[in-house]
């Protein structure tokens, strides 16, 4: 069994898979989209999406698919009854019908209990204090128990107030002064209270853990975000630190993944502080957007390694073939409607840039549309090349 990032994997065969996997995607995002097209010729398996819109990226290309809520119990049980095995891409999910399903008997990959623990980012931070995994200094609180008292155990002027649930993508985090947070409280319900991470390098490892409890783990991501929405805009791989770094952080990746006693595909999202302490920021409990480069990056894509998991089949090989960065496509603050990419045939033709668009019909003020992935020989090539492709990238409105 491999059991590091550099161990070269078996290549999977339909020997140990001799009949149709039958996989339910809880949502049909491009996440699912990108899962649906990482199949390979070898793995008998097929796909039924449960989403509310037709309209969404995953449901052309799904073999079935079912209209419905991802909140409603009744429709994540017909999801159930045309699955051998349950997945999300999402994590606003109704939470307790996986959680009646898996007690009847379903497999539902990651278990229901992760997502407990992850829908709620002040339990996911009491989880990461439990089991000893580094994370910034935090409290819960409602909103209108914020105090100076409160805010003065955080250092500095700057402090991170997310609410609990439904945030997603930088939603639901606001990044202000202790002032601020004190006399334009614009929060409510539950939130956490996080010290500020002042020049943060922000890296990610995606770590996978395969039924058997095998496990891989991909070389450490540097990610960028965008300061306005905290959206992330730009990553690469390998990061730029130290050997020993990353190996320490693949390691705090990997056990603080194992601590959730599950099966799955996780990103770890961490800071790296200015002091090189290294804190777990979050966990993502699905393939994510800081491992999109996998596919054209690294010898098993997140998404193979995902449909891997979920059918039983060996773990993938998690390492690069060669540098490789990834560059979100959002669509403009102010364009909404029909849209198309600019330039694709120019920004293409090198053959060192791949494309992939989401099947979004509409664009909105920064929606994700799409993203594209640069190789390079060389990390100090690949920023170069990764910097005229970000300017050649830009949605426009649609020309008929
Ligand atoms: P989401 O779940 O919506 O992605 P995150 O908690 O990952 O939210 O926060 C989004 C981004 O906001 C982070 O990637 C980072 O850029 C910034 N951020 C979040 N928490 C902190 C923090 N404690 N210190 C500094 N920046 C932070």
């Amino acid at each position: 069994m491999a059991k590091n990032a550099t161990t070269k994997f078996r290549v999977a065969s339909s020997a140990y898979l001799c009949c149709m996997i039958r996989v339910g995607i809880i949502g049909g995002g491009q996440l699912g989209m990108m899962t649906i097209e990482a199949k390979y010729p070898s793995l008998p398996v097929e796909f039924t999406v449960l989403e509310q819109s037709t309209d969404c990226p995953a449901a052309p290309i799904a073999n079935h698919f079912i209209q419905g809520n991802l909140k409603n119990a009744e429709d994540i049980r017909s999801l159930a009854n045309h699955s051998d095995v349950i997945t999300w891409e999402i994590e606003h999910i109704d939470v307790d019908a996986l959680v009646q399903l898996e007690k009847e008997g379903k497999t539902i990959i990651p278990r229901p209990s992760v997502l407990q623990i992850i829908q709620d980012k002040g339990i996911q931070k009491q989880f990461f204090a439990q089991h000893d995994i580094p994370t910034a200094p935090f409290t819960l609180c409602s909103a209108e128990e914020i105090t100076p008292e409160l805010l003065s155990q955080f250092p500095g002027d700057t402090v991170v107030i997310k609410t609990r649930k439904g945030g997603y993508d930088g939603k639901g985090v606001t990044i202000l002064s202790k002032s601020d947070a004190l006399n334009n409280n614009p929060f409510s319900g539950d939130v956490l209270i996080e010290s500020f991470v002042p020049n943060a390098l922000e890296i990610a490892v995606i770590v996978a853990i395969a039924q058997d409890g095998d496990f891989a783990v991909y070389p450490a991501i540097e990610m960028y975000f965008n300061p306005q929405s905290n959206l992330v805009e730009f990553l690469f791989s390998p990061a730029r630190i130290a050997k020993e770094l990353e190996q320490k952080i693949q390691t705090i990746g990997r056990q603080c993944v194992q601590k959730l006693n599950s099966p799955g595909l996780f990103a770890v999202e961490l800071f790296l502080t200015e002091n090189q302490e290294i804190w777990v920021n979050e966990i993502a409990p699905r393939p994510h957007n800081s491992g999109h480069h996998t596919i054209e990056g690294s010898h098993c894509s997140q998404f193979e390694q995902f449909l891997r998991i979920l059918t039983g089949a060996p773990l993938g090989d998690p390492s690069l073939i060669h540098p490789s960065a990834m560059i979100n496509i959002v669509g403009p603050a102010d364009l909404s409607g029909d849209y198309q990419l600019a330039n694709e045939a120019n920004i293409t033709q090198n053959g060192d840039v791949f494309i992939h668009m989401y099947r979004k019909s509409e664009t909105r003020p920064n929606r994700k549309l799409g993203h594209a992935t640069v190789i390079a020989p060389t990390l100090e090539a690949l920023l170069v090349r990764a910097e005229e492709v970000k300017k050649q990238l830009m949605i426009v409105a649609k020309s008929y």
